[in-house]
């Protein structure tokens, strides 16, 4: 597997803690901070020791999106300050999307931006949250309200650290592997379709990294192309938000996209044409990898004001991305209140 080059840094597959570890030695930061959460704290962080020694200083957070926080940044904002971190150091964020977006934010903004890089350990931050550069974090749970765009210095992708993830985790960024397959590769699609996914290899990894960085290397800002990538997250966020708020086992990021990419598929077969045999296709692969959750009617009401609070949205219009085939996106379908309930609809039937 060939290095990928994205905006101005390389994501390395290839033995890239021994990478990281040459990134560091070359790169000759003042300071060195790791950040992590509990877990990988455990699971993650020996195996990085064992590279880099005890040239760095270790802050860890609480696991979990509760973490995700301003205040949790405040936290690792003074916990920087007290270890006299300058403009010279380098943050290296080893963990899943909580801590590769909160890492990434409180480096954007530390002394007005120090550097930083993503060693993502959990097959989302992996496919996804770890490249393309948005960084951020929420606030009264809504999600990654305020953050910045700011491109990491490299990413290493390391295979080994899927293993002792959660088979729930696994699902969650298979979620964004099969959307990477749905709106730009058919032939992707079908691989999954047809593989043993319960730890996906590194080649079906490294295929939907390239896809990612294909899609926002053009796009850093999110003004065009890289709302490809929304696909199921108009709906997939609402239902993510709601379910943080209100249930006690909630969702997963790619739980609720995978919910959101069947209400969206309803969408796109109902407005833009995708053939009825490839919703049917889209729903039955998404139902049988994601046990069904129960979306009370009543809140369908909720579930649109929070679609409406959505800041891809602008002048109050809801936007989605929807496909006309399995592999090809349209951008920028307006959808009514009326639709988006029905789609709702159609998931919970
Ligand atoms: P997470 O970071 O909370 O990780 C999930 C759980 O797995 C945590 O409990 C964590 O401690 C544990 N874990 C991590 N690595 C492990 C390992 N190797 N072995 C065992 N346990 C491990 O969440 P996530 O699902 O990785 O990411 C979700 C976050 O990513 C959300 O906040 C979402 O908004 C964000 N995200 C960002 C982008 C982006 O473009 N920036 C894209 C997608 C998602
Ligand atoms: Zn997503």
């Amino acid at each position: 597997m060939d290095t990928i080059q994205s905006n101005n840094y390389p994501i390395y597959f290839n033995d890239s803690i021994t990478q990281l570890a040459n990134f560091v030695k070359q790169g000759n930061y003042t300071k060195v901070f790791i950040l992590t959460d509990e877990n990988t704290g455990e699971h993650c962080l020996p195996l990085v020791q064992e590279q880099l020694g005890d040239t760095f200083d270790l802050i860890e957070v609480n696991a979990g999106e509760e973490s995700k926080t301003i205040d949790f940044c405040i936290g690792i904002w003074k916990m920087l300050i007290d270890f006299e971190a300058d403009r010279g150091s380098l943050l290296i964020n080893l963990g899943g999307g909580v801590i590769t977006d909160m890492g990434g934010f409180v480096a954007s903004t530390y002394k007005r931006g120090i550097d930083f890089v993503q060693v993502p350990t959990t097959l989302l931050a992996q496919v996804d949250a770890s490249v393309g550069g948005k960084t951020g974090v929420d606030v009264d749970g809504i999600k990654n309200i305020i953050g910045t765009f700011t491109q990491p210095k490299a990413v290493f992708m390391v295979a080994d650290f899927l293993q002792t993830l959660p088979a729930r985790q696994i699902l969650s960024g298979l979620a964004e592997m099969l959307k990477h397959g749905l709106i730009c590769d058919a032939a992707y699609w079908d691989e999954l379709k047809t593989s043993d996914l319960t730890v996906p290899t590194a080649a079906l990894v490294y295929r939907s990294v390239q896809i990612k960085n294909e899609v926002v290397i053009d796009d850093p800002h999110e003004k065009g192309i890289r709302k490809a990538l929304n696909f199921g997250h108009t709906v997939g966020h609402a239902v993510e938000t709601y379910s943080l708020l209100n249930d006690e086992d909630h969702l997963s990021h790619g739980e609720a996209i995978a919910i959101g990419m069947i209400c969206e598929a309803w969408l796109s077969n109902k407005k833009i044409g995708l053939p009825d045999a490839e919703l049917a296709e889209i729903t039955s692969v998404l139902s049988n990898l994601y046990p069904k959750h129960h979306i009370a009617a009543d809140c369908h009401t909720e579930l649109y004001s929070l679609m409406q609070k959505d800041k891809k949205n602008q002048g109050g219009k809801i936007n989605c991305t929807l496909l006309t085939h399995i592999g090809q996106y349209s951008v920028d379908n307006i959808c009514t209140e009326d639709e988006l309930c029905d789609s709702l609809k159609y998931y919970a039937a």
